[in-house]
């Protein structure tokens, strides 16, 4: 298997590297320990790019193969786990970004078999086949593929480089950040930021936004759900890593293969970022015969020099901590790794995220980087709601208890999922010796506004001027006030999706006596009001000053 015969020359890195510690685990950071001491021309230092190269030529058939096993899940019924949406699921349950999943889906479901032929035979990048779906049709495959081997460049990268940039600052720059802000509470969904400048401009071409955008009562258009397909060679590292492609037999199998993937992919990006780091700091490429490190990534690891300088990074901040690569070699994923790296300016800062980073769902993390000036305040907040959190949770499981054991000897709460007898358990199952098993926990602040200049295609700034100009939100009047005290944010940590479309939910129902108190409403995205809180899949207890989300086998507290 590839993992071991990557694993293999790692090992006899190590076995000819006096240097390393025996307890380094492998992977870990050995290779490259002694690299800046070998001189030019070692003979070791062709294995290790023989190493960079087995470690990124399983990148994207590692990541098509996650994103094809999650095409399968995309299809289940995930609220029995408490996800009220494939994106929570993903985001929450396996580590893994939604928009690279829908990037990936696209490819895999499109009808463009050479293009996934050519990507499969490492003919062109897998970047930019992920450019094709939509724009290509199945005829104009060949041509597409060959003006990719005859070197015609990216698109996106051709505008990046060209003069068509533009730096803002200040009134500007704060004009473009409102319009993306704006348009991805339009779409309701997390767009990347330049998929949101896309769309700006989109609009802004057409004159107008689509209606139904505007309007909460229409519902999105569903998911594209049809099959996914990729050809199984026998070469194709996915196949050679994790054995040839089968369909999974259920929920379960699916969710376990994409764990195994998920765990072999981290442990891998782990180990090529240590690597890209200590080969750019060598200037090892030189030896091989490359003019830069960017011609080496490009041309030897067919990876784009952006995101060899992200991986590289990563790599960076595990060396700074080494408390933090310790942390990867137990099963960080990386990209939380990453993360607390960008948040923490001190080893010490990041020891405190660390002990917390199992416990904060990943959007809390990912609001954490965004409010990084606020770091050491919100992890110690943090701390301190981590050490209530069990107690809390505790009383929210007996409250809710209590009332259905009410129920069902007053036969109250008939119909409501989740509030009549019979209604399955919610919350951590105990276990022995660990109060924070299956809890985790979020602060209760608004999402944070970040500041400073931002570089965008010209055009966009116009877009956003003329968004914003263009679209006014509905009322704030009766519930729309809650809606918008709430900035259209769904109030389930494990979601925070922010849409139009958001719902005034009671914590208490009205027919169970609750009012129409602030303190007895939350707002809560369609899928988790109407899927999970009424499906009996999610329940929100107040207890104290604390929001306790109750979900299958586990929690989240919110102060
Ligand atoms: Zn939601």
């Amino acid at each position: 298997m590839q993992a071991q015969t990557a694993r293999g020359v790692d090992m006899k890195l190590v076995d000819e590297n006096t240097c390393v510690r025996a307890e380094t685990p492998p992977l870990a950071g050995l290779v490259v320990d002694a690299m800046q001491a070998w001189l030019p021309g070692d003979r070791r230092l062709k294995r290790v790019r023989q190493l960079a190269r087995a470690l990124s030529r399983g990148r994207g058939a590692i990541d098509l193969r996650i994103a094809r096993t999650g095409c399968f899940i995309q299809r289940q019924d995930l609220r029995p786990l408490g996800y009220s949406s494939f994106s929570a699921f993903l985001r929450e349950g396996l580590c893994w970004k939604p928009s690279w999943q829908r990037s990936l889906a696209r490819l895999l479901r499109s009808d463009l078999d050479l293009v996934k032929a050519a990507v499969d035979a490492r003919v062109i990048p897998l970047t930019r086949a992920l450019d094709a779906p939509g724009r290509l049709t199945v005829d104009q495959q060949r041509r597409f593929i060959e003006a990719v081997v005859a070197g015609a460049p990216h698109p996106a990268r051709r505008l990046r480089r060209g003069a068509s940039t533009r730096t803002l600052q200040g009134d500007d720059a704060d004009a473009v950040r409102r319009g993306r802000r704006l348009t991805r509470l339009l779409v309701g969904r997390r767009l990347p930021d330049r998929d949101a400048d896309r769309q700006m401009q989109a609009w802004h071409a057409q004159g107008a936004v689509p209606a139904d955008l505007l309007d909460p009562t229409v519902a999105p258009p569903p998911p594209d759900l049809s099959d996914a397909s990729w050809p199984d060679t026998a070469d194709d590292p996915a196949t050679v890593l994790c054995g040839p492609w089968t369909e999974p037999s259920d929920l379960d199998d699916a969710i376990h293969r994409a764990r195994a993937l998920m765990a072999t992919r981290n442990r891998r990006r782990a180990a090529l970022a240590r690597l890209l780091d200590q080969v750019h700091r060598c200037w090892a490429f030189l030896g091989w015969g490359f003019a830069s490190f960017g011609d080496w990534v490009r041309r030897d690891l067919d990876m784009s020099v952006r995101t060899a300088y992200r991986i590289r990074a990563e790599g960076r901040a595990l060396d700074a901590y080494p408390d933090l690569s310790q942390a990867v070699d137990q099963g960080l994923p990386t990209e939380r790794a990453a993360a607390l790296s960008r948040l923490a300016t001190t080893a010490e800062d990041l020891r405190r995220w660390l002990t917390v980073a199992d416990h904060v769902p990943a959007t809390e993390l990912q609001r954490a980087v965004a409010d990084r000036g606020h770091a050491r305040s919100r992890s110690r907040r943090t701390e301190a709601l981590l050490a209530d959190a069990p107690a809390l949770v505790q009383r929210a499981m007996e409250q809710r208890q209590d009332r259905l054991d009410f129920a069902a000897l007053t036969e109250t709460g008939g119909g409501l999922a989740g509030w009549g007898p019979g209604s399955q358990p919610l919350g951590p199952d105990p276990v022995d010796g660990d109060p924070l098993s299956g809890i985790a926990v979020a602060l209760a602040d608004p999402e944070p506004v970040t500041s400073g200049a931002v570089v965008v295609e010209s055009g966009v700034l116009d877009a956003a001027r003329w968004l914003l100009q263009a679209v006014s939100l509905p009322h704030t009047r009766g519930t729309g006030r809650v809606r918008r005290r709430a900035d259209h944010t769904c109030a389930n940590p494990e979601c925070r999706r922010r849409t139009l479309r958001v719902q005034v939910h009671h914590v208490r129902p009205r027919a169970l006596g609750g009012t129409d108190d602030d303190d007895n409403l939350r707002c809560l995205c369609p899928s988790c009001h109407l899927r999970l809180v009424h499906g009996g899949f999610m329940a929100i207890e107040r207890v104290d000053d604390a929001d306790v989300f109750l979900y299958p086998g586990r929690a989240v507290v919110v102060r």
